[in-house]
């Protein structure tokens, strides 16, 4: 994927590979407190190489382009469900699914806790100086145990019906009950009770409609899962560990990015040997 770097005039700039602002990054050992979200968390999960170089080197790696289609969806839903939260009625997903004793949670903070971006749920981790943060879709209350259940919202566009127990085993959703795992973790942490199962809301877009129209239509499913949080403690037990340490981890195998830059870095010296000038930098 090529991703320029540009500035707010969206004119393409020289991109450093660095970030610029010395706060966005830690240092190990450092008092001051820093933020790591469920999406860090993830990386460090993922590979603890690319995690350190981001948040400890303060490499600036490509970015993805942003997914509108989904985010529309995710847009409109919040408006369903705070209509509901407003009036503290059911939504008409819970009267379909037999959950009809649910209403979208109110809380002052609730707006707070969608804002991935710039707030989330916020824990900070035992008596260290890392602040937890997670951006969530929606939190909906049982209205008689007044247990709170985490909500995540997807989209997609698949053929065919959606099989809830082959969609929690698909290798690509892992990621998403470690995103319910980490919510839950961090509710409890600010002292809400949490019900055992939390909801995947899927939209699946439907893709075998004989015209376009200006319409796309789309099945819902609300996808139960029974989130776990026992692994997630000795997990970031680590990352901070790592944080602290000074050594480069390894890297994922299985990483294409890695495996492009290893063979773009053994392209461009055999090209240059000689010319170092001509190399703008040395990768890992
Ligand atoms: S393997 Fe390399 S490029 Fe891939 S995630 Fe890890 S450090 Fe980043």
């Amino acid at each position: 994927m090529i991703d320029l770097k540009r500035n707010s005039k969206k004119e393409p700039i020289r991109a450093t590979g660095l970030r610029s602002r010395a706060c966005s990054f830690y240092s190990p050992n450092q008092k001051e407190d820093f933020k790591i979200s469920r999406g860090r968390f993830f990386n460090f999960l993922t590979c603890k190489r690319c995690f350190y170089l981001d948040r400890v080197k303060g490499l600036d790696p490509p970015g993805t382009p942003g997914w509108t289609l989904n985010e529309t969806t995710d847009l409109l839903l919040k408006k369903e469900f705070d209509y509901c939260r407003e009036r503290q009625i059911p939504h008409r997903l819970f009267i379909e699914n037999q959950l009809s004793n649910l209403v979208p949670f109110d809380h002052p903070e609730i707006d707070n806790w969608r804002d991935s971006l710039h707030k989330g749920l916020m824990l900070r981790y035992k008596n260290t100086n890392i602040i937890l943060t997670g951006g969530v879709d929606d939190i909906w209350q049982h209205n008689i145990s007044k247990q709170l259940i985490v909500v995540d919202y997807k989209s997609q566009a698949k053929l065919g019906r959606l099989d809830k127990q082959d969609y929690l085993e698909d290798p690509y959703h892992q990621g998403y009950k470690i995103q319910m795992d980490f919510y839950a973790y961090l509710l409890i942490g600010m002292g809400f009770d949490v019900h055992k199962t939390s909801y995947f809301l899927v939209c699946n877009a439907k893709r075998d409609q004989q015209e376009f129209k200006k319409r796309m239509n789309f099945d819902e499913y609300l996808v139960p899962y029974n989130w776990n949080i026992d692994w997630i403690e000795n997990k970031v037990d680590e990352m901070v560990d790592l944080m602290n340490s000074c050594q480069l981890p390894s890297q994922n195998l299985s990483c294409k990015n890695c495996a492009y830059s290893e063979q773009y870095a053994k392209v461009i010296s055999n090209k240059f040997k000689g010319d170092s000038e001509g190399i703008q930098g040395s990768l890992f």
